[in-house]
């Protein structure tokens, strides 16, 4: 079957002498691993399009689940982002989430602008590093059926507090009287629940469109990634290299 789709190629890997595997996160069908045969000759066709952060108009065929990259004609590069060890790795850590978290075989619309819009917004330093990382981090985990239940205390319904609990688990908060058993949940301050609240409810276009200060970014971006940690069940290794080459002094 041939079908024509936009992609981002979110991870590249090298077979034989010229060929490239890619796992592309696909407008129509999500995650899928394709085969760009040829890809890293000097002169192929597909070379520029099917590159690690490629974002390439896809002209695939399938043959039972394997996918052969037929045409890859690129519609932007990210190129920016190679100029930045420390965007790169964050770049990267954006595309380990999609390929844990997206979906595979059904459109992924979102997921992929989620990323797309990450992307840029880093390359060009648009928005704080922390601020972008947060905002994929928990808007994917919602994309991906896990909301946080954010709006009001679990418990007894309140929606004003002077603070607020958080469980990762359960994704339920809980108001200062109601607060849990220590070590079930972590003190989430109200500027950080209003943004929790603003990711969860934002359209896509708009995640990225709020602010808080700089101590604030990094407390929710802790939040957010033991979020997408425990509800993903699985730790992230471009996650701990980032922090190795980024973790503040
Ligand atoms: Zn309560």
């Amino acid at each position: 079957m041939r079908l024509t789709t936009d992609g981002l190629i979110v991870k590249e890997q090298k077979v034989g002498e010229n060929d490239r595997l890619v796992t592309a996160l696909t407008r129509d069908k999500g995650l899928i691993r394709a085969f760009a045969r040829g890809a890293l000759g000097l002169k192929n066709k597909n070379g520029a399009g099917t590159g690690l952060f490629c974002y390439s108009q896809l002209t695939l065929f399938s043959k039972g689940d394997t996918y052969t990259i037929d045409e890859a004609a690129l519609q932007q590069s990210f190129f920016s982002l190679r100029k930045d060890i420390v965007k790169l790795s964050l770049a990267q850590y954006f595309c380990e989430i999609a390929i844990v978290m997206a979906p595979r075989e059904t459109e992924a619309e979102d997921f992929l602008r989620l990323l797309l819009n990450a992307l840029y917004l880093l390359s060009e330093t648009k928005r704080p590093a922390l601020l972008i990382k947060a905002a994929v981090e928990l808007k994917t985990a919602c994309l991906a059926g896990y909301m946080p239940d954010a709006g009001a205390c679990a418990q007894c319904g309140t929606k004003e507090s002077a603070a607020w609990f958080f469980n990762a688990r359960s994704g339920l908060i809980f108001c200062d009287s109601c607060r849990p058993p220590e070590g079930t949940a972590v003190e989430l301050p109200c500027a950080l629940r209003d943004a929790v609240l603003y990711i969860s409810g934002a359209e896509v276009s708009r995640v990225f469109g709020f602010q808080l200060s700089d101590n604030a970014l990094e407390a929710l971006s802790k939040m957010t990634e033991y979020y997408l940690q425990v509800q993903a069940e699985c730790g992230f290794s471009t996650l701990e290299f980032y922090y190795s080459i980024a973790r503040p002094m």
